[in-house]
């Protein structure tokens, strides 16, 4: 049942990204390691996970050839604990989040991916950077001061609201900056490759504004 479920949800997404070129990540937060399983089995080998207790068990359990993209809130001293492993952090929402990332990169060895969280949404309660806070830094070169990080895009979330134009808006304004950032790009350091935008409630309009990656749990595995 589970398996023909999500099997044919993944088909039904997959056909909608494709002429859009979109990659799609499954968040699997709250779902279990058989769950993840299932996907997996469909050949998929990214997933998104909003915790790192969380993710650490589900890291432990499941195959090592599975990139795994932090995308919620990180605290700073839970870094530590995923370095030595994570693909890709998308929830970077400060500097001073990003220097313990490239401290604790650096004990480990390894360059990690990160994406720049930025605020889009009107609302009160989301993590991230301002849009002209990212411009003026990545402008004044401040991301050379990370050498084991390497910042490959952005990460946004839209407002939580059944109003299409403003979701919209804020899509578009994020693809902006996006575009912006390409001109200051410097291989491996700074290179805007991915814009992660859109979850299940409006991967459609995120499609539409330009996003590379839209972040999906609820349309994927079902309700949580
Ligand atoms: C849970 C989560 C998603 C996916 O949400 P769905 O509504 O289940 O698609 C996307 N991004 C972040 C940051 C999340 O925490």
């Amino acid at each position: 049942m589970a398996d023909s479920y999500v099997r044919k949800n993944l088909q039904s997404i997959e056909n909608s990204l494709k002429p859009y070129g979109a990659q799609l990540l499954p968040v699997t937060k709250t779902f279990g390691t058989e769950v993840i399983a299932l996907a997996y089995a469909e050949g998929y080998r990214c997933f998104g996970e909003n915790r790192v207790q969380e993710l650490l068990p589900k890291y432990e359990a499941l195959p090592k050839d599975i990139e795994w993209h932090l995308i919620g809130h990180l605290q700073s001293n839970k870094v530590k604990y995923i370095a030595p492993f994570i693909g890709l952090i998308q929830s970077v929402d400060s500097e001073k989040l990003l220097a313990e990332i490239d401290r604790q990169a650096n004990r480990c060895g390894r360059t990690i991916r990160c994406l720049l969280q930025v605020y889009i949404a009107r609302e009160e309660t989301k993590f991230g950077w301002a849009p002209e806070e990212v411009l003026e830094w990545v402008k004044a070169g401040k991301f050379r001061n990370y050498a084991h990080v390497e910042i490959t895009g952005l990460m946004g979330m839209a407002s939580n609201s059944s109003d299409t134009d403003l979701v919209r808006a804020e899509m578009k304004g994020l693809r902006q900056l996006f575009d912006q950032l390409k001109n200051h790009a410097e291989p491996g350091k700074l290179d805007m490759k991915t814009l992660s935008m859109g979850m299940s409630s409006d991967y459609q309009i995120a499609c539409e504004e330009g996003a590379t990656l839209v972040r999906m749990g609820s349309a994927v595995f079902g309700q949580r």
